[in-house]
């Protein structure tokens, strides 16, 4: 029975926002009713952040490290934070990419206790009453419907870790309040039937929703999420690549959302290409940037590009002429009637070509962006035509996981002999050659989502546009140091990430006055009024 105040006695220490564990003073014990509830030793928050990391190094696996951080994060928001604000290089691929893929396949079996909210196929009609169950406040939802985790499987329920693991990013790269956070699943059924015969399956057991009635049911959602919580951001997160293209279309212009699969990637990725021409030289709009594939990420990232070449004087036809995609049928032209229709404006006049390099022999790219997904596409052929074609080539190879990279790091390295502009999609090791080392960098959305959350919340934008990522690319691009450049990195050390999301937060706040997106007026120090906001758990 737990009827005193939760700020008191038992259930102070079973509030996950306010516990501070064996870290409670000897004052604190009295007042707040805690004496006997917890033995004699009063722990400093750095002993316990020391000791979870102990325990934390001492398991077996990435799955229960997952799981172990998942129960601190039950138990102690503050000191979760702390562990993984002070060793983000360390923590953040066990509670993200790569280890929240393993666990979301297993959340059936490694779940404990719900967290954030489950909307399910057959809420249609009373979403607005599950949001009221809420008991926090939100300014930061992040849904995702499960269809196509990380990019790759239809998970259902289980795609719950996905919300929770990028909210915990938000609040440790850019201290968004975890009590403002908001996980949300929608939870439309699974075409997987290995988990709708899996007894320990968390989800409704059905096939996905499609046609009007999963329309009906996220329209349903935008509007009771929006009333709930009018300042809120909406993030959408692991969506079929049609599904995800169509509900930003639909959704962008009516609420305060956006796809951190598509506008956050494309982010990322124009900053890396910005990074690379503060090497190679010359303007964004001179570049002829050819895609190595042409479905969600490649098209999200040529949208911005286009935007950002408009905004250095192109026109949007002279901007699309400049860039050029291949996909699974070859090099993406018109009167092919396989396209998808947000790939149709890409299609250029010219005759079909079936082979990769032959395309780069023929449009002569200053850079190629990997984001198919088919692992060592950038042949020794490939990598070596670009290495003829231009003195500083641009290789991006940004598909996941590392076995499905377009090429290494190393590869790129060598054909070029040391000439490649590299970044890659996930992390790979430095290069050691002719006795340079190189050390390339991930194009990782951390980079750019969490800093474009705070910019939003902080100034109470309505809208989430384009000019914002593009600031933020502008921004991170301009956050990497002459020392990372040096030594062949296009984005900057991870540990860095606070201080680049608060930039980018300020540099996304400042675009949302000047259009007139946020309330009030423009304060005199953005930088200030964003890091003022930063949640930093300290006891
Ligand atoms: P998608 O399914 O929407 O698109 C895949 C595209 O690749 C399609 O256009 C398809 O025609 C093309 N393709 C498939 N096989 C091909 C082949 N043999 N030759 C040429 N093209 C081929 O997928 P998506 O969401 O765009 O993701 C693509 C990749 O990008 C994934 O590996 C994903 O992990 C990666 N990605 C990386 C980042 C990042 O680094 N930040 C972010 C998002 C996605």
């Amino acid at each position: 029975m737990e009827t005193r105040d939760p700020a008191h006695g038992i259930s102070l220490l079973r509030d996950p926002l306010l516990n501070k564990g064996t870290a409670f003073t000897e004052q604190e014990r009295d007042a707040l009713g805690l004496r006997g509830l917890l033995p004699a030793h009063v722990q400093s928050m750095e002993m316990q952040a020391a000791r979870v990391l102990t325990n934390l190094r001492s398991l077996p696996n990435d799955l229960e490290k997952y799981v172990a951080l998942n129960a601190l994060h039950d138990r102690n928001e503050a000191l979760f934070f702390r562990v993984v604000i002070d060793n983000i290089d360390e923590i953040q691929p066990l509670i993200y990419t790569p280890t929240v893929g393993l666990a979301c396949q297993r959340f059936g079996q490694v779940f404990q206790r719900p967290r954030g909210l489950f909307i399910g196929a057959n809420d249609r009609g009373r979403i607005a009453e599950l949001m009221r169950n809420w008991p926090y406040e939100a300014k930061l939802i992040v849904a995702t419907d499960g269809e196509r985790i990380l990019g790759l499987v239809d998970l259902g329920a289980n795609g719950m870790g996905i919300p929770v693991g990028k909210l915990s990013l938000y609040s440790a790269c850019a201290g968004i309040h975890p009590g403002l956070c908001l996980p949300i699943m929608l939870d439309v059924g699974t075409n997987n039937e290995e988990l709708l015969n899996d007894p320990y399956y968390i989800g409704v057991r059905q096939k996905r929703l499609s046609g009007a009635a999963y329309d009906e049911l996220i329209e349903e959602f935008m509007e009771a999420a929006h009333a709930a919580f009018p300042e809120a951001l909406i993030q959408f997160e692991d969506f079929a690549s049609q599904t995800a293209v169509r509900l930003l279309g639909k959704y962008r212009d009516r609420f305060c959302t956006f796809n951190d699969d598509i506008q956050g990637t494309a982010a990322v990725a124009l900053a890396g290409i910005l990074s690379a021409l503060r090497v190679a030289g010359g303007k964004l709009k001179e570049q002829t940037l050819l895609f190595f594939g042409a479905g969600q990420a490649a098209t999200g990232i040529a949208d911005l590009v286009v935007s950002a070449m408009m905004a250095e004087g192109l026109t949007e036809a002279e901007a699309l002429e400049r860039l050029a995609f291949f996909d699974v049928n070859g090099l993406v032209v018109q009167g092919r009637d396989d396209l998808a229709s947000h790939t149709l404006r890409y299609a250029r006049k010219h005759a079909p070509v079936h082979d990769f390099v032959d395309a780069i022999r023929t449009l002569k790219p200053t850079a190629i962006i990997g984001a198919a997904g088919v692992g060592g596409a950038f042949t020794r052929d490939v990598l070596g035509a670009m290495a003829e074609l231009n003195t500083r080539p641009i290789i991006f190879a940004l598909s996941n996981p590392t076995s499905k990279a377009e090429c290494t790091a190393e590869q790129a390295y060598r054909a070029t002999q040391g000439r490649a502009l590299f970044a890659c999609g996930s992390p790979q090791s430095p290069v050691v050659l002719d006795g340079k080392t190189y050390v390339p960098r991930q194009g990782n959305n951390s980079y750019i989502f969490p800093g474009v959350g705070l910019g939003v919340i902080a100034s109470s934008a309505r809208l989430v546009t384009d000019e914002m990522f593009m600031a933020a690319a502008h921004k991170l691009a301009e956050l990497v140091s002459e020392g990372d450049i040096a030594q062949g990195s296009l984005y900057p050390a991870l540990p860095r990430l606070r201080e680049v999301s608060a930039h980018i937060a300020a540099s996304v706040a400042a675009v949302a006055f000047q259009r007139g997106l946020a309330a009030g007026d423009a304060p005199n120090d953005l930088l200030a009024l964003v890091s003022n906001q930063m949640y930093d758990p300290r006891y």
